[in-house]
């Protein structure tokens, strides 16, 4: 007898299978399901001009998407299917080219972004309409929404509680892979008149970025190969991870957001190890961890970032009033251009502008800076990680800045101010890291590096370092902007409500 489960499993005759955050043919949950209910699937990718055309002309992001599709549509085809690739408005785009097609089923991972939840109604409702269905799989976290709710049913707000039910509910089943391979016989080549080369960047609109002179991999191969380089350090995390001279973190954000590594593996190795007493492997768990809490905090609380305004979790935070006009504009302009005067600061800004990446402490040490130093509201800061980091997540994105700031769900007390200088010696303490971005100060001595404007002459000279000159003298004064920052916060302090 023909086993029951096939006949079952094949609903439709044709599906299409969209690709959106989750680049990779292999542990695809969506792509599982599609080629499972269909006997032929299609698969397609939209280069979202809703997305795209309010981007800088060089984006390495989107540079990274391109390559990356390169690579699965090599594998697509190399599995026996192939990959339909357009320049359009997925919400307009997706029901016509599904009727076109004449599938019965369109399959893709959620992504909880509000806009994205917003794109995705709207589909539903094109698909509906043609008689097309629409489903949608949890593909990029390891427990979504609902998963993890207190025992009175509620969300959580605060991490550690969040982390612990998390760990008592993960087991085996949430782990495993969702496997492709064994499938691949009902993937579609890319039908005839949708055959065509993937898009280069000219053909889209954009420039080559220094993506490939930063060496930044792409694609699931990428991914793989950061993971092992990673998999042999990962002991050392624990500690490392906090020196940002150090190659102590994985750098696989921009995979886990284009989806060209898969959460599952990632998460199934560190809790591995973990389980073992790999402490390295268990502080960077709970970094993953932190990625599934943002996620359900803006699914719970889409007012956060509703209408690409954000919002501060606690309501009385916005009561703060910010400095703004033309002083905070030139403050403003200094931070993001890494000159303030602050080696710390201006070396973890040189980061992010050339390469797309920061390390984590220093984006806690300069959105702290933004806010608490120069007084400036954490959104403008927001919205400039959000145009340049490689890993721009709108969730932890939205999540770190309130941290910073004090503003969020489980942020850091309002009276707590980084300190730039103590930072730096902390955390840099030989300059290593500000030697290799800021080079003009790179023959001051270790003690002189972290607050240049209080090295002696001799040393200044000596480096060949002019205050004002070759670099800049500070932008403000840390202990008189901790005073006006305590005062500004004044409107916030009221009693603490208990959260869950
Ligand atoms: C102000 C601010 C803004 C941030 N913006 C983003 C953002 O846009 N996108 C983003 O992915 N992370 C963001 N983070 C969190 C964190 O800094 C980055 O995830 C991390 O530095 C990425 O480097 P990595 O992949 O080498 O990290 P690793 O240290 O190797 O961590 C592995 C992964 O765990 C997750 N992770 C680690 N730390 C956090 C965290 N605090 N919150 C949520 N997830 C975490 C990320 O997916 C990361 O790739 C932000 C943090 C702050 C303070």
């Amino acid at each position: 007898m023909p086993p029951i489960l096939l006949a079952v499993d094949k609903t439709y005759p044709k599906g299409l299978m969209w690709f959106r955050r989750d680049l990779r043919l292999d542990d695809n949950a969506a792509l599982h399901h599609a080629l499972r209910a269909c006997r032929e699937v299609v698969c397609v990718f939209i280069f979202d001009r809703a997305i795209l055309d309010s981007l800088p002309r060089a984006d390495r992001r989107v540079e990274f998407i391109r390559e990356s599709l390169v690579e699965l549509a090599a594998d697509l085809q190399s599995a026996g299917g192939g990959l339909v690739v357009k320049h359009a408005v997925a919400e307009d785009e997706i029901a016509p080219l599904a009727r076109a097609l004449g599938v019965q089923a369109v399959f893709a991972n959620r992504d909880d972004d509000p806009a994205a939840l917003a794109r995705d109604a709207k589909v539903l409702g094109a698909l509906a309409n043609a008689g097309i269905s629409f489903h949608t799989y949890k593909d990029q976290a390891i427990f979504e929404r609902d998963e993890v709710l207190t025992q009175a049913g509620q969300p959580y707000s605060v991490f550690t509680p969040y982390k612990r039910a998390w760990l008592a509910k993960l087991d085996a089943f949430f782990l495993k892979p969702y496997p492709t391979r064994g499938h691949a016989d009902a993937l579609a080549p890319i039908p005839e008149a949708h055959r065509a080369e993937v898009p280069t960047l000219e053909d889209i609109g954009f420039e080559k970025t220094n993506l490939e002179a930063l060496e930044i991999p792409t694609g699931t191969q990428g991914g793989a190969a950061l993971f092992e380089d990673f998999f042999g350090r990962i002991e050392r995390y624990d500690h490392a991870r906090n020196y940002p001279a150090l190659r102590g973190p994985s750098y696989l954000g921009v995979h886990l957001r284009f989806g060209t590594v898969s959460i599952r593996q990632l998460a199934g190795v560190a809790h591995q190890l973990s389980l073992q007493g790999d402490k390295g492997a268990a502080t960077w768990l709970s970094e993953l961890i932190w990625r599934d809490f943002y996620f359900q905090i803006l699914a719970h609380h889409p007012r956060l970032t509703e209408g690409g305004e954000s919002r501060s979790f606690r309501p009385e935070y916005d009561k703060i009033q910010w400095h703004h006009g033309k002083h905070a504009d030139l403050l403003f302009d200094a931070w993001c251009q890494g000159q303030t005067g602050y080696p710390l600061i201006d070396a973890a800004m040189a980061q992010i502008n050339q390469t797309g990446y920061m390390h984590n402490r220093l984006r806690m040490v300069v959105a702290s800076f933004l806010c608490k130093d120069l007084g400036i509201d954490w959104r403008r800061g927001e919205r400039y990680f959000a145009i340049h980091l490689n890993d721009f997540e709108l969730s932890s994105n939205n999540g770190g800045w309130q941290w910073a700031s004090s503003s969020g769900c489980d942020a850091q007390p309002y009276f707590r101010i980084f300190n730039p200088v103590t930072q730096s010696q902390r955390f840099d303490p030989d300059g290593k890291f500000i030697r290799r971005y800021l080079p003009e100060l790179a023959k001051l001595p270790d003690a002189a590096i972290h607050a240049p404007w209080l090295a002696k002459p001799v040393e200044l000279e000596a480096a060949g370092v002019v205050l004002g000159k070759t670099y800049p003298k500070p932008i403000v004064d840390h202990a008189e902007a901790r005073e006006k920052t305590l005062q500004r916060y004044a409107v916030v302090r009221q009693p603490s409500v208990a959260r869950a």
